[in-house]
């Protein structure tokens, strides 16, 4: 095995790609779970989103959340927005630290904001014009980078196209998102390798779902072509029961308990991010699809 990088940056997307896609919990039991969250030592958490509260009610209260959380000085929290709209309110309630989607398929893209690929990066060079004005930082998400639900495959020329846009239009970093498990090993090696061929100096981050069950494989191929951002979710939060086809974000306690393992630092404390699912399957009331959260680190043995 190559050389993988000796500290992963983990960015924890439980509360908001998480409980987006969950039914609506209240207002009380996100801040307890963001707090509990800033307590096992993860670096970022994507903390909300602003999208529009009839689009996503599950969001509505993102500027509430937000007010009532204790801000660890250690942990970089962000917001995600859809639109310069949500840029506006994530400076308002005090963001600096943003991140805005663009799907790389135009159905897909479509389906999400009404708008082609080509008009929504119109939008972001807007967009991250008035998040550096406000002293902020932008990263642009770039969806289905693997594949589309709607379209199949996604051409890999296309991704980088959007990508290129993205940087040129200056976003401060990008993120691949595989938004319905599509990714395989050997497809995230071509893309990432292609990505960073093009795009040398740009920061990469990486966000899989573990839809077909390629989660883990996905990350550790990435980790030996050297990437060392990827977004993770507590328990494996997301992924709404009645909506086939949005689900499964790979597990923070799982990618941890894996790297670790492998001499890859994380700075996060395992046991307190699985008290964090165990808590987080509370607020939702269903079993998380989290393997180690059930089984435990394999260093727990049997009481
Ligand atoms: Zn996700």
């Amino acid at each position: 095995m190559s050389d993988l990088p000796q500290r992963l940056s983990l960015r924890e997307v439980g509360p908001r790609d998480g409980l987006q896609n969950e039914a609506p919990v209240a207002t009380a039991a996100k801040v307890a779970l963001i707090d509990a969250l800033s307590g096992t030592g993860v670096g970022r958490i994507e903390a909300v989103s602003f999208v529009h509260p009839r689009a996503i009610p599950q969001m509505s209260d993102a500027a509430q959340v937000w007010s009532s959380v204790r801000r660890d000085p250690g942990v970089r929290y962000s917001a995600l927005v859809p639109n310069l709209t949500g840029a506006e309110r994530a400076l308002e309630a005090g963001f600096r630290e943003l991140e805005v989607v663009v799907s790389a398929s135009d159905t897909h893209n479509r389906t999400n904001v009404n708008r082609s690929t080509g008009e929504s990066l119109d939008d972001i060079a807007v967009i991250l014009e008035r998040v550096h004005a406000a002293g902020g930082t932008c990263q642009v998400i770039v969806a289905t980078a693997w594949g589309c639900p709607y379209e199949g495959e996604v051409a890999l020329e296309r991704v980088i196209g959007v990508a290129r846009r993205a940087v040129s239009d200056g976003a401060d970093g990008l993120s691949y998102g595989d938004t319905t498990g599509m990714a395989t090993p050997s497809r995230v090696t071509r893309l990432v390798g292609e990505t960073r061929a093009a795009l040398p100096d740009t920061g990469l981050n990486l966000h899989f779902h573990n839809t077909r069950g390629t989660g883990l494989a996905n990350v550790l191929a990435a980790l030996e072509l050297g990437v060392s951002d990827f977004d993770a979710s507590v328990g494996g939060l997301g992924g709404c029961p009645y909506a086939p086809g949005a689900s499964g974000n790979i597990a923070t306690e799982e990618l941890v308990h894996m790297v670790e393992d492998m001499g890859v630092a994380t700075g996060i404390d395992l046991e307190a991010m699985i008290e964090a699912a165990a808590q987080a399957e509370r607020i939702v009331g269903r079993t998380l699809p989290s393997q180690v959260l059930r089984a435990g680190p394999r260093t727990r043995t049997v009481a």
